[in-house]
């Protein structure tokens, strides 16, 4: 029984039968704004090269109307667990299935939603991995491409965008007709449809005889927030950018960029008509870095266009490749195309990339970038750190060992061979080799065969002149977690030595030495007989991906001056050198804490910043001794609230500052001072207390208690619209009483009509680390209840639960025993297994570092 899977061998078997020539799609959605379901009607014609031969088409549809193959009417029982059976092929075939298929309300397949403000109905489709056959039945894999024509019935006066330019509607009724042209020969994932009351922004890029339109999309309701005009700038650059690297004009008759509601990732590339959150329609002030973080998702989006969607993987065991490209791409068009607001993209990459990566390849369910991908359900699960993050590391580093010329020349040829087709890593790295004469096939095997991350650690000696007399690089590849795939190696690392001195309390660079690494020692020569500076930093650019440990000397003027750094990338290195060294036990919790509280002060990356306020609440809340997180918690809110009052008026630090004291008020005065903040009887100087602000304030104070239904119901009155009901969901849930968390379990797991947005809402509401004796009880349920939640939800409403119900604020030994007791009796299936054994690994990790703070609590008393 296949249920909804496929796997890779029924896939490929199925390439190896079958040519697809085009699809024509009908789809009905005259009954959008009733919602259930739509009527679907594909026409496809294919060939088959062995005649007489069977195989199948997809369809995720609660009803088959119609299957007519070859102008023979077949039994509609031939449609059964998400696949129409098609016996008796012809060489060329005309099949056509008309079928009922259904609106959701979780984020996969044609997503409708209706708009409080107006209440209007907005859809959209959402199709990776195999979400296409929920609205058309198709051959649902990347190697089966074809022209896709759309033709679309929709409610008179709404947009409808498709991957190709929307045509002038027909008819004069209720209802109209749109008819698009055929696409090129793309995927079935990156089709698209967005349909509704959508407003719309348009512009061109120019360049040459070349003319793109341009179109920008959201909700009414959201179209005076939408500043259409900072997205174009960035799209021209990316276009720019990107078309002269890849040496090849962009593939598609048009790009189209709509925010939608609900949406479940950051964003996806269907061919030209990319759709992205509409979190990304800032409402409310947000700081730098989250224009940043949306103008790299537009840049990333965009280069998917050629790697992704004219490119495409012959199947999802490449997807890491798909996904590090263009994570690559996105980091790189920012540090270098003229104009660009964030040329200090890489201590952004260096901030959150990496440190995804890291900690998800210390999992147990690490795996090598090159993962086995068998079938439907082992990729969905891999949308992970590695796939993203650390693949995207590894590319960087393999540019460092080309050099990014012969990169990208290796990219061009690799395009223009390629064009519309489907490729493996083999016909890229084939392409780089030749581009840049080096043989890569030992570098993939050590870095795309195995799992795990290497340690580089200094090892030098200083004669009493103060005179290096040795210097070494040492590596080592720590074991990996029981249960990982792959084995733990050393690896060759291209990587560059810093040398830092300290004048008037500045850090500045002296000196900088790129090298090999390779095997567990590499003496570094030109080093011998140098003053020893005051920093020696590894892996300084950052160009290789490995955990990075300072000596000792080096160590103690970090952590006095981490702020010293004229750059932001050795700060930010620093800054995950010591994160990492919190994770694994080596720097107790209370010292991170009080490394950010004398560090923050000189931090001006913003995005920094906000990457060590969230590790210092999880420190405090997971990594702490629990008898004395209550006074590092104290000092926390009291060191947020001084640095909020400090702020410069109107700053993105300052709006940082009050979040993370909205996180953990806890003294009357401070949670005085939200309140107040709230009400208006408090109010600091620049700090606008918008509608987002508001939601953050009153989301503490329901958590401790002091804002009520009342409250919160006050608040929704005057945030009448979707992110207004899911914040007020979210508050509801925060609330410290059984009934608040019985009633939130109640709606996400005895129910499942919530949708995918509110159900994250109420989850993340309901977990408050300072609620763990009112959580208590919900461990046992939990685990009563997480496979039935599995068999029966979707892949993202049942991940959502899974992931984000574990009682992962319970740090102790009695959950990972409850955890192991579930593992041996439940037999989950493998997904399902690897999300609880990640989470489960967050507790046992939280554990050591636990007993390394405790131990250095006790050192302090012993002095
Ligand atoms: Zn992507």
């Amino acid at each position: 029984m296949p249920g909804t899977n496929l796997t890779r061998e029924e896939a490929r078997t199925r390439a190896d039968l079958l040519h697809v020539d085009a699809y024509d799609i009908e789809l009905d959605l005259g009954s959008a704004r009733e919602g259930g379901t739509f009527r679907s009607t594909t026409v496809v014609r294919f060939s088959a090269n062995t005649p007489g031969a069977a195989s199948f088409i997809d369809l995720v549809a609660p009803n088959v109307e119609e299957i007519v193959l070859n102008g023979e009417r077949l039994d509609t029982a031939n449609f059964a667990d998400s696949r129409i059976a098609l016996p008796n092929l012809a060489a060329e075939n005309e099949l056509r299935v008309v079928a009922d298929c259904a609106y959701t309300n979780t984020g996969e397949g044609l997503h409708r939603f209706v708009d409080p403000v107006d209440g209007e109905t907005y859809l959209y489709t959402q199709f990776e991995v195999p979400d296409a056959r929920r609205v058309f039945a198709n051959f649902e894999q990347p190697d089966l491409k074809a022209a896709f024509t759309f033709t679309v019935t929709a409610p008179t006066g709404w947009v409808v965008v498709s991957n190709s330019p929307t045509p002038t509607p027909e008819g004069d009724g209720d209802v109209q007709v749109w008819k698009f042209e055929p696409t090129g020969r793309i995927s079935t994932y990156i089709t698209a449809l967005v349909a509704g009351p959508y407003v719309g922004v348009f512009d061109a890029y120019e360049n040459g005889d070349q003319k793109v339109p341009l179109g920008v999309y959201c909700r009414p309701s959201l179209r005076e927030f939408l500043d259409a005009e900072a997205i174009f700038e960035v799209t021209k650059q990316g276009f720019d950018y990107f078309q002269e690297k890849f040496d090849y004009p962009y593939p598609f008759a048009k790009y189209d960029q709509l925010f939608v509601p609900e949406f479940n990732a950051g964003a996806m590339e269907n061919a030209g008509a990319v759709t992205l959150r509409d979190q990304y329609v800032f409402r409310s002030k947000v700081t730098d870095a989250a224009y940043e973080s949306r103008a790299a998702t537009i840049l990333h989006e965009l280069a998917h266009m050629w790697f992704g969607d004219l490119v495409t993987m012959e199947w999802w065991n490449d997807l890491w490749l798909n996904e590090s490209f263009a994570t690559f791409a996105e980091a790189v068009c920012q540090a270098e195309a003229p104009g660009s607001k964030w040329p200090h993209s890489w201590t952004t990459f260096a901030n959150q990339m990496k440190t995804w990566a890291y900690r998800q390849d210390q999992l147990p369910s690490t795996h090598p970038i090159m993962a086995e991908i068998n079938d439907l359900e082992d990729v969905q699960v891999n949308f992970d750190g590695i796939t993203y993050a650390k693949g995207a590391s590894v590319l960087k580093q393999l540019v460092a060992y080309v050099g990014q010329d012969a990169f990208f020349q290796g990219v061009q040829a690799y395009f223009k061979r390629h064009a519309w087709g489907n490729t493996r890593l083999s016909d890229l790295l084939g392409a780089l080799e030749e581009a840049s004469g080096r043989d890569l096939k030992a570098w993939s095997k050590a870095w795309l065969e195995t799992a795990g991350i290497n340690v580089l650690r200094p090892a030098l000696t200083v004669n009493t002149d103060g005179e290096i007399e040795s210097f070494a690089v040492l590596q080592e590849a720590p074991a990996l977690p029981a249960g990982a795939k792959g084995q733990a190696v050393l690896r060759p690392h291209r990587i560059a030595i810093g040398l830092y001195e300290l004048t008037d309390g500045a850090l500045v660079r002296t000196d900088r030495i790129e090298l090999d690494v390779d095997g567990p020692r590499t003496d570094v020569p030109q080093l011998v007989g140098r003053h020893r500076p005051a920093v020696v930093l590894l892996n300084d650019d950052d160009l290789s991906y490995a955990k990075v440990r300072l000596d000792e000397d080096s160590l103690a003027v970090v952590t006095e001056h981490l702020g010293g750094f004229a750059d932001s990338l050795p700060r930010a290195l620093c800054w995950a050198s010591a994160w990492d060294m919190t994770r694994d036990g080596e720097l107790a919790a209370r010292d991170y804490l009080a490394l950010a509280v004398s560090g923050l002060g000189r931090e001006s990356d913003i995005g920094v910043v906000q990457s060590v306020h969230r590790q210092v609440k999880l420190a405090l809340d997971a990594y702490a001794d629990p008898a004395w997180r209550e006074q590092g918690l104290a000092r926390w809110a009291e060191n947020a609230e001084a640095q909020l009052r400090a702020a410069e008026p109107g700053s993105d630090h300052q709006l940082a500052w009050a979040r993370t004291l909205a996180s953990v008020a806890r003294t009357d005065g401070q949670l005085g001072l939200l309140a107040g903040l709230l009400d208006g009887t408090a109010e600091l100087k620049g700090l606008a207390v918008d509608t987002e602000l508001r939601w953050t304030l009153l989301g503490r104070l329901a958590a401790t208690g002091r804002a009520d239904e009342a409250a919160i119901a006050a608040e929704l009155e005057r945030d009448r619209t979707a992110a207004g009901q899911e914040h007020a969901a979210s508050c509801r849930a925060a609330r410290p009483t059984a009934d608040a968390k019985a009633q939130a379990w109640a709606d996400v797991v005895e129910s499942d009509t919530l949708t995918n947005y509110v159900q994250d809402a109420v989850i993340a509401g309901f977990q408050q680390a300072d609620q763990r004796e009112l959580l208590a009880p919900y461990t046992a349920k939990y685990f009563a209840a997480v496979k039935g939640v599995w068999e029966t939800r979707s892949h993202e409403i049942s991940q959502q639960i899974i992931v984000g119900l574990y009682p992962a604020v319970q740090v102790e030994q009695a959950t990972l025993d409850a955890t192991d007791a579930w593992l041996a009796s439940a037999e989950p299936a493998p997904a399902l297994r690897r999300q609880v054994v990640e989470a489960r690994a967050g507790v046992e990790r939280a554990l050591k570092a636990q007993a390394a703070d405790r131990a250095a609590g006790a050192r302090e008393l012993g002095h």
